[in-house]
């Protein structure tokens, strides 16, 4: 038989000769059912995907990069009859869309949407749930998403509890009737705990919810969440994807059509979308995301195994360490260790002592850029956590967080040395 494929990705559809639905198709790496429209996103190799995903040469000029569609509404040839599809940009934008088909392709979902930041990514997908809906959330998630629940969506009626996501018993206890989704970061910032995907994903769907995971840490290049589970993943693309410190954006991808109609309605609806400019730098940051994720890696493992023998640290939170408690569940989940690594240096003196006294390194709230940057978590990114919950997180006033850039190495390590000293 011939089957013809809609692939998201490409703008031909896909013809392929096979005997039944559940034959096998060998494609370079890839070997796909063909029953599983979901796997041939799978169809082309990450990098591959990275850089055409999305990425057709512009129809009227044959540019090979994607326009910045710099146009808030299109002309129509007739009532009702938009020229290209497009009616207005808050709906949809060609810069917008070809980014969404790209970050999609890459966690291996048929749906992506784009958002003006994070935090209106993760907002977006708490409108799946309503008041009087239960959400799990994970004890140690990103401040802001911690504050979203906290300072604003309880005032929505949505309930929430916090659970140790690592400790799968600890979260079948949360569980309630009304639980309809549990939301989890992996690796946890700063302290770089690990939630189990797959044994998430199978306790929550039991108890008939949702699994959303913050993969802003590991990236798509690292961990897909969906392959293990995951309903939705959500991002930060203001971190690695865009990569470059010069955008502030949002990312949801998910492959539930029914959820995906909510989300678009949502992105619509309330209009938190991510601007023409800033779909345009993130395009071009997930291009080199590979790369980049890869010197991030080598880095932080050099970075991280240089202050555990460090005498003035007297810890290091790192999943790439093999003295990391969850060592192994890192190498069997991501398949790599990523740049962001916390030490302990025991008070705050000594923590302003490295984070002054750094060079090369900025002093600065968020992650992921080519640059390295240094930060306090107590102070900065988890100031609005309650302090009895950051104290037992162990997220201490000497507690140090480095995104470690793609710099040479040496220099990094130089520059951390003379801080500590
Ligand atoms: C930065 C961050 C967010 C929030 O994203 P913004 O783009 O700043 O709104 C959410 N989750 C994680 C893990 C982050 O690091």
């Amino acid at each position: 038989m011939r089957l013809n494929l809609l692939d998201p990705q490409r703008s031909r559809p896909l013809t392929l000769k096979v005997r039944d639905e559940n034959s096998f198709i060998c494609h370079k790496r890839y070997k796909i059912k063909v029953s599983f429209y979901k796997e041939l996103i799978d169809f082309m190799g990450f990098s591959t995907t990275a850089i055409h995903a999305g990425n057709e040469p512009d129809p009227v000029t044959g540019a090979v990069s994607v326009p910045i569609y710099q146009t808030s509404t299109y002309k129509q040839e007739a009532l009702g009859k938009p020229t290209g599809g497009y009616e207005y940009a808050r709906t949809q934008n060609p810069t917008r869309s070809a980014l969404e088909k790209n970050i999609a392709a890459l966690e291996g979902a048929k749906y992506g949407f784009a958002f003006a930041s994070g935090m209106s990514a993760i907002d977006a997908t708490l409108k799946l749930v309503k008041g009087g809906d239960h959400v799990i959330l994970g004890d140690n998630t990103y401040g802001g998403t911690f504050r979203l629940f906290n300072r604003i969506l309880r005032d929505y009626g949505v309930e929430f509890d916090l659970a140790d996501t690592s400790n799968i018993a600890d979260l079948e206890k949360a569980f309630k009737p009304n639980t309809k989704m549990v939301f989890v970061e992996t690796p946890t910032n700063p302290i770089m705990t690990l939630t189990d995907l797959k044994a998430v994903s199978d306790l929550a769907h039991a108890n008939g919810a949702k699994v959303v995971c913050d993969n802003t840490f590991m990236s798509p290049y690292f961990q897909r969440p969906i392959e293990h589970g995951v309903d939705i993943v959500v991002h930060s693309t203001t971190k690695y994807l865009n990569g470059h410190s010069d955008s502030v954006g949002g990312f949801v991808a998910l492959n539930d059509e029914k959820d995906a109609e909510w989300i678009g309605f949502v992105q619509n609806g309330i209009g938190a979308i991510l601007s023409p400019f800033d779909s345009f730098l993130v395009l071009r940051g997930t291009k080199t995301l590979a790369v980049r994720m890869e010197a991030h890696d080598k880095n932080g493992r050099v970075i991280a195994n240089f202050l555990a023998e460090h005498p003035g640290v007297q810890k290091v939170y790192y999943p790439g360490l093999a003295s990391h408690p969850q060592h192994e569940l890192a190498k069997r989940q991501q398949s790599g260790f990523g740049g962001m690594v916390s030490f302990e240096t025991g008070s705050i003196d000594n923590a302003r002592k490295v984070l002054e006294g750094v060079k090369l390194c900025t002093l600065g709230e968020s992650l992921g850029g080519v640059e390295s940057l240094i930060s306090h978590p107590a102070s900065m990114t988890h100031a609005s956590v309650p302090e009895e919950t950051r104290a037992k997180l162990g997220i201490t006033d000497g507690l140090v967080r480095i995104s470690v850039g793609i710099e040479d190495v040496e220099d990094i390590l130089e520059d951390i040395d003379q801080a500590l000293a």
